[in-house]
């Protein structure tokens, strides 16, 4: 397998692409507007960049890699001979039918198609499939070029094959698949995620400790610790008979809310939308914002280092 095409070059594709393309893949990046794929091939040098400042690619590499993106605006030009291809498209259920039904009239009966869906259902993206089993979900995280892991999700009718061959081409591109047996909402990651940020949000509007404070002791506490041991095996360190005895009384007291918190809702009120208006939770100037985002990228490469070598 030696070909993809990425579908879709916004927030996620760019990133997507150049990693499949530093670790050998001809890859195609199609995007439905010409504007987006000038913007991707900044955004692909950005991230060969941040790679090589690293030390996880010679600046020789990052030249290859560019050289194997082929960046176009002919879907049929994109998916043609591709052994994979990768949707990347906006979280619109009527855009992502239509897009798996145009490639499917471009493709080869052997094609898997991934979605890298944050939430849509697999079953529900491969209805209009006329090979449903070949629909299988691949969600990478943001920015997808330094986060390693991918969850590769079974869809009702997805085939194991299908799931086989993403796991297999993810472990090829350097990233630690995970399988997802059932296609619940969120899947994992995000059932995960929304579940610590729920009860953040809790502990902010309780008036229990500031943001500043939730955050210190999430990250240095909780989160420095989850990247080595997962809160399964946690439990084991911990010892069942301890989590049985804490959760007894701790669990009736955790937000089980379904709702959004009321400080979440007066921000959006606000217009208060986060990093993009300049304030939300916290509030940054635009050098801040800069500072902040260079600052997070270096660290999450410092830590992806460190990790993966030990
Ligand atoms: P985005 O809106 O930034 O980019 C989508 C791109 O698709 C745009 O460039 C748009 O022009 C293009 N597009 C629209 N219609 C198209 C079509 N018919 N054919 C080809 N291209 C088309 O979206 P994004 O944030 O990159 O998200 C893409 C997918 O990845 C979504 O399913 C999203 O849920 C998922 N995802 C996003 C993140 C994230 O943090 N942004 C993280 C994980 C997963």
């Amino acid at each position: 397998m030696k070909t993809v095409a990425v579908i879709g070059a916004g927030t996620m594709g760019p990133g997507i692409a150049a990693t499949f393309a530093r670790h050998g893949y001809e890859t195609r990046l199609y995007d439905i507007k010409p504007e987006q794929l000038e913007k991707a091939k900044g955004t692909v040098d950005f991230v060969y960049k941040t790679l090589v400042a690293g030390g996880f690619l010679t600046e020789a590499e990052a030249e290859t890699g560019k050289g194997s993106i082929t960046f176009t605006g002919d879907l049929a030009e994109a998916v043609k001979g591709a052994d994979f291809v990768l949707e990347t498209v906006p979280e619109k259920l009527e855009i992502k039918h239509a897009v798996i039904k145009e490639i499917e009239q471009h493709v080869s009966d052997d094609t898997v198609i991934g979605s890298n869906t944050s939430g849509i259902p697999i079953s529900t993206l491969a209805e209009v499939s006329k090979q449903p089993g070949r629909i299988v979900g691949m969600h990478w995280s943001n920015p997808p070029h330094l986060i390693p892991v991918i969850e590769v999700i079974k869809g009702d009718k997805t085939s194991q094959e299908a799931v086989d061959t993403t796991t297999a081409v993810a472990r090829e591109i350097g990233m630690i698949p995970a399988q997802v047996d059932r296609d619940v909402a969120g899947f994992v990651e995000n059932r995960i995620l929304y579940a610590i940020m729920r009860e953040a949000l809790h502990l902010l509007d309780e008036g229990v400790a500031s943001a500043e404070a939730i955050d210190t002791i999430t990250k240095w506490g909780i989160g420095y610790k989850l990247a080595v041991i997962g809160p399964l095996e946690l439990l084991d360190v911990a010892g069942l008979d301890i989590y049985t005895s804490v959760a007894s009384y701790l669990n009736k007291d955790l937000n089980s809310s379904p709702g959004i918190s009321p400080t979440v809702t007066s921000k959006v009120e606000e217009g208060k939308l986060g990093l993009k208006t300049g304030g939300g939770l916290f509030e940054y100037t635009p050098e801040e914002i800069q500072a902040l985002t260079q600052k997070r990228g270096k660290l999450l490469l410092a830590s992806k280092k460190a990790l993966t070598s030990a």
